[in-house]
């Protein structure tokens, strides 16, 4: 197949929504504005041998590469909308493109995220998306909004992502069953939408956990110019994390638990006197939304362990260029 060939039977589809006013096909899409509302935009790249093995699960990958944007529009408070998709792949390999546009399909189906245009060409295999959602004029949630006093709160739980990692490379053991669930945290992770959006007017500040809780809050702390304290204990986790915090593998259960990156979680802060509303949206949206903890005046994260004490030095989070 040539680069055409591969994008009509794959990519091009007709426009479903009527903002759609142009969609794959032209040298540009072109979507209706509606008044009152912003539009927020995201892009974020997926890299083989980076982000996902050579021989990882196309499907997969069609469904992270999606996720991972559909998160940060979350993290804003939006709800998405449109999707652009840039594709380097190394052939025009039609398995491994109809598998990935499954995954990446799938999802999109979920949150009514429309395709409308994207790039194509040869090179070392990366994906990248960009998305486009929505929020009512002045809504989006940023990351410096959190104010002293307010609770630091997180959605979900932490950590299993990079304990699946952790298990792959053969640094924590585990029994078979506990891997595929683990797996699947990494491999799909699911995008807060709903919580993101149910966060309107709630949240003071939030953003989607990817590179690590410790070192992403971190950046609502920096944003926000204020510091904040978190409890260990009340961090929430799945039972394998548990058992492995008790155990001999504490150190790299802890490292995956705060400084683990791919958990695409929310982590937000609200004003104390909003327990009663984010208790009622974790009902409706039957997701765990967990205090953690409090801003402070003074700047920086401190971590507090089971005894108390402060956790020195904290893991160290992710960086593509640390
Ligand atoms: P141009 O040369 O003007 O950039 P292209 O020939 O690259 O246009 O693309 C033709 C049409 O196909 C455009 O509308 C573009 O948005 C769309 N397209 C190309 N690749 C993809 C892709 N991977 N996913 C979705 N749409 C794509
Ligand atoms: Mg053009």
């Amino acid at each position: 197949m040539n680069e055409f060939e591969v994008i009509a039977r794959y990519f091009r589809r007709s426009p479903r929504s009527a903002d759609v006013r142009i969609g794959i096909g032209d040298d540009g899409a072109v979507i209706v504005s509606r008044p009152g509302s912003e539009l927020v935009v995201t892009v974020d790249m997926l890299v083989e041998g980076r982000h996902f093995a050579a021989n990882a699960d196309p499907e997969g990958i069609g469904h992270k590469t999606l996720a991972v944007n559909l998160s940060d529009l979350a993290a804003m408070g939006a709800l998405p909308r449109f999707a652009l998709l840039a594709g380097a792949l190394p052939s025009s390999d039609p398995q491994w493109i109809a598998a990935f546009m499954r995954g990446f399909d799938a999802l999109a189906t979920r949150y009514d995220v429309e395709l409308i245009g994207g790039d194509t060409t040869r090179g070392p295999r990366t994906l990248c998306v960009t998305a486009i959602g929505e929020v009512p004029a002045g809504a989006a949630i940023t990351r410096s909004g959190a104010r002293v006093g307010d609770v630091v709160y997180v959605s979900g739980t932490f950590g299993d992502a990079a304990l699946a990692l952790a298990i792959e490379a053969g640094r924590v053991p585990a029994q078979a069953h506990e891997r595929s669930s683990l797996e699947h945290r990494l491999d799909r992770p699911e995008p807060r939408v709903a919580l993101g959006i149910g966060l309107r007017g709630i949240a003071s500040a939030a953003l989607d956990v990817s590179d690590g809780l410790t070192g992403d809050l971190g950046h609502i702390l920096d944003a926000s110019g204020v510091g904040a304290t978190i409890d260990l204990a009340a961090v929430p986790c799945g039972d394998v994390m548990h058992s492995l915090l008790d155990g001999n593998a504490r150190a790299v259960a802890l490292q995956a638990l705060l400084a683990g990156g791919d958990d695409y979680e929310l982590c937000f802060t609200a004003r104390p006197a909003m327990r009663e509303r984010i208790a009622a949206l974790a009902r409706t949206l039957a997701l765990p939304l967990t205090p953690i903890g409090v801003v402070t005046a003074e700047p920086g994260l401190v971590v507090r362990d089971e005894r108390g004490e402060t956790l020195s030095p904290l893991p160290r989070a992710f960086d593509h260029f640390g």
